[in-house]
C-alpha cells in the first residue's frame, strides 16, 4: 500500500471555531467515536484541547478512557455504550460521564460506583423516536424514579439528560422534540432542577437553534464532513480536514495501479463514479476491480505520481459517499487504520 492520509489540523481547528461560534452559548461536545472518524483519536483530541473544547463524546468506554488517560481529569469526556459490569466500572474509574439508556445499565453503573466508592455521573436517555437506545416515553417516569433514589444514595449524580434524533427531516425532528421537551419537564418535576440538555448533532444543532439546549454533540461538521444532499461545505463555512492521496504502484496497458484498493476501505461501489484528481489536474474515473484501484483514461500517468482520491481540490467525502447513496462519515471511518495518517 502506498496512500497517505493527510490530516489537516488548521482546518480542524477553524471548523471548531466555526461550530462552537454557531451554537455559543451552548457548549460543544467533539464527538470522537470511530477514532475520531478515521482522523486519529490522540492528535484530534489534543487540538481540541488547545482550542478550548472541554466536553468529548467518546461513544464507547475504551475511547473514553483513552481519552482521559490523553487529557487529564479536566476534560468532560462522555460515554454512551457501556456495555456489563466490568465496563461500567471502568466508565466509573475514569470519571467518565456516562449516558445510560436502560434499567439494567442504571443499575450496573450504580453497583459499580458503590464498589469503588465514587458517584458516577449520569446522563440519562430517553428514545424520542429511533427505537435504537433510550429508555421509552411511557417507562421514563419509573426509570426516573430509580435514578432519583440511587441518587439519594449517593451512588449517582443525574447530571443530564439527552437523546439522539434522526436529522432526516425536520417534522419528524420536531416531533422527536417534544417528547424530549416532556422527559426533561418530568425529571425536573422529580427534583433534577437543571440537569444539562443534549439532543442534536452536527446537522439540527447548526441549522435550528431550538435545538441546541445546553450542549451539542458535533463530529461530521468539526471533520469538514457535510451532510449527503446537503449544502456544501463552503457555505456552511466548513473545510473537510482530511485528504487522501495514493501513489501510482504500475503501469498496465496506460491504466494506471494505485497503492489502495477496497481491501484498505474504499467502498468497492466507487468504481466508475468517482473522479480523482491527479497531478497535471485531470479528472479521470476511478476503477475498482477486484480489489485493486485503477485509473485509465490519464495518458500522462507515470510510476510514483500521486492522486488525490478525496480532499483539498478533488472531491469531498460526501462527494464521493453520494454517488453510492452513503454518507460522507462512511467513507471516512471505513479507510484503515492502516493507511498513514499525517498531520501538519
Ligand atoms: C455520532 C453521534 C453524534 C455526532 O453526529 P454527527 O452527525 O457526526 O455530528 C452525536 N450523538 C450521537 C449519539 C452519535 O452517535
Amino acid at each position: 500500500m502506498s496512500a497517505t492520509l493527510w490530516i489537516d489540523l488548521a482546518a480542524f481547528e477553524r471548523n471548531l471555531r466555526a461550530v462552537q461560534e454557531r451554537v455559543a452559548p451552548a457548549e460543544t461536545m467533539l464527538v470522537v467515536k470511530d477514532d475520531a472518524y478515521g482522523h486519529g483519536l490522540v492528535p484530534i483530541v489534543s487540538r481540541a484541547w488547545l482550542s478550548g473544547v472541554r466536553w468529548f463524546g467518546a461513544f464507547d468506554v475504551e475511547t473514553g478512557v483513552q481519552v482521559r488517560s490523553e487529557l487529564g481529569q479536566d476534560a468532560r469526556v462522555f460515554a454512551w455504550m457501556v456495555f456489563g459490569a466490568a465496563q461500567a466500572a471502568a466508565a466509573v474509574d475514569a470519571a467518565l460521564d456516562v449516558g445510560v439508556g436502560d434499567a439494567a445499565t442504571l443499575e450496573e453503573v450504580a453497583a459499580a460506583a458503590q464498589r469503588a466508592g465514587a458517584v458516577a455521573r449520569v446522563h440519562l436517555k430517553v428514545d424520542t423516536g429511533l427505537h435504537r437506545n433510550g429508555v421509552r416515553p411511557e417507562e421514563w417516569p419509573a426509570f426516573v424514579d430509580r435514578a432519583v433514589e440511587l441518587e439519594a444514595r449517593r451512588a449517582i449524580d443525574v447530571v443530564g439528560v439527552w437523546s439522539h434524533i434522526a436529522e432526516a427531516t425536520d417534522d419528524e425532528d420536531d416531533a422527536a422534540r417534544a417528547r424530549y421537551e416532556d422527559a426533561v419537564a418530568h425529571l425536573r418535576s422529580r427534583g433534577v432542577a437543571r440537569p444539562l440538555r443534549h439532543l442534536s448533532a452536527s446537522a439540527a444543532a447548526f441549522a435550528r437553534p431550538e435545538f441546541r439546549y445546553d450542549v451539542v454533540r458535533i463530529g461530521a461538521f468539526c471533520y469538514g464532513i457535510r451532510p449527503a444532499g446537503g449544502p456544501d461545505e463552503r457555505r456552511l463555512g466548513l473545510t473537510p480536514v482530511a485528504t487522501l492521496d495514493a501513489d501510482v504502484v504500475a503501469l498496465e496497458d496506460g491504466v494506471a495501479r494505485l497503492g489502495i484498493g477496497s481491501c484498505d476501505g474504499l467502498p468497492s461501489t466507487l468504481g466508475g463514479r468517482a473522479t480523482v484528481l491527479t497531478p497535471d489536474g485531470e479528472r479521470p474515473l476511478l476503477g475498482i476491480e477486484d480489489t485493486e484501484t485503477l485509473v485509465g483514461s490519464w495518458p500522462s500517468a507515470a510510476i510514483g505520481q500521486r492522486v488525490r482520491i478525496f480532499g483539498a481540490g478533488a472531491w469531498s467525502q460526501t462527494d464521493l459517499a453520494e454517488t453510492i447513496d452513503s454518507i460522507g462519515e462512511e467513507i471516512a471511518v471505513r479507510l484503515s487504520p492502516l493507511v498513514v495518517r499525517r498531520y501538519r
